[in-house]
């Protein structure tokens, strides 16, 4: 008994000091637990501080809105920064019919100054500003127009002049000088880096001008879905020919198909193009029937992702231009 006692008395101790331990161990578990809480939470605290400082700092610049992605990279290239450049249609988006939601009034709240293309090209515009306290700045208000030939929107401007980067010089003087009368302060800052952007613009301006008057006169066309190319094939002495005058009524007609069709053939037109936001297939149909190639996608009333060939403004027409070259040549 007392033996047995004695093991009872060995194995209670033992139990008893495995228990003990255990709870030494628990005990010990617990408190690198507890530290490694501590510690996460001072890393979760300082990060979240971090974050909300640089968050911060983002909302404490002011916000200029644009209205579609090329003219905010335009903008950006100006204010750099110094400012937070938001676009209401996003790359790739189409934007005549644009339809705002209601996170993009959210977005505009909180900017003050609004900057649109103007010339009919945001159908949207008028009733979202009406929604809006913000300043509006216009850049067709600057610009002379160009005015469409044809069907619903005959004599209304065409609105697609950022296409042309003679265009695009003057869209950079008219948003400099714009900003300026907004932020007075910064006038020399905008000017310098106008300047700087200018500059890029107008050696692509010289390349395409040289490149077109070395061109035969015959085969100074550009064919292309939207009449979006007027400006551009103005100022270097282009003909256009397009299958639908404006993507807000993208219909093709089997008059214009045809017109299209016998234009191509009658003078031996190498290439036909599209654009990067409206379905090409009509542009095929003009390539089975006459032989032509199909010269690419243009980009117009929108820039490209990150990753695609025309994601800033000075990309999409260096992508345009190289397109057109190689196409038309
Ligand atoms: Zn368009």
């Amino acid at each position: 008994m007392e033996i047995f006692d004695t093991r009872v008395k060995e194995s209670i101790d033992s139990t008893h000091l495995i228990i003990l331990n255990s709870r030494f161990v628990v005990k010990k578990i617990m408190k690198k637990k507890f530290l490694l809480f501590v510690f996460s939470f001072l890393i979760f605290l300082s990060a979240n501080s971090c974050r909300r400082t640089s968050f911060e700092k983002e909302t404490n610049k002011e916000v200029i809105l644009a209205s579609f992605t090329v003219l905010a990279d335009i903008i950006q290239n100006l204010v750099k920064d110094d400012f937070l450049v938001k676009s209401i249609t996003k790359p790739g988006v189409e934007v005549h019919g644009y339809q705002p939601t209601p996170s993009d009034l959210v977005e505009a709240s909180g900017a003050f100054v609004f900057v649109d293309n103007g010339f009919g090209f945001e159908l949207w515009a008028e009733k979202f500003v009406s929604n809006l306290k913000v300043r509006r700045v216009t850049v067709a208000e600057d610009l002379n127009p160009i005015f469409i030939t044809e069907d619903l929107y005959k004599s209304k401007p065409n609105p697609h002049a950022w296409i042309s980067p003679k265009r695009g010089m003057l869209y950079v003087d008219i948003i400099v000088e714009s900003l300026s009368e907004l932020r007075p302060s910064k006038r020399t800052f905008f000017e310098e880096n106008g300047k700087i952007y200018k500059d890029k613009l107008s050696k692509i301006d010289k390349e395409f001008s040289l490149f077109i008057n070395n061109l035969d006169k015959d085969k100074r066309y550009l064919v292309s879905c939207e009449g979006a190319f007027s400006y551009l094939t103005n100022d270097y002495g282009l003909e256009e020919v397009y299958l639908w005058p404006v993507n807000a009524e993208s219909q093709i007609t089997p008059k214009r198909m045809v017109r299209t069709i016998s234009l191509v053939k009658d003078k031996k037109i190498s290439s036909v193009f599209c654009e990067s936001t409206v379905s090409n297939e009509s542009q095929m149909v003009v390539v089975n029937e006459t032989g032509a190639k199909f010269g690419g996608n243009l980009f117009v009333d929108s820039l490209s992702n990150d990753d695609g060939p025309a994601s800033s403004y000075i990309r999409m027409l260096e992508h345009n231009l190289s397109l057109i070259k190689k196409g038309i040549y």
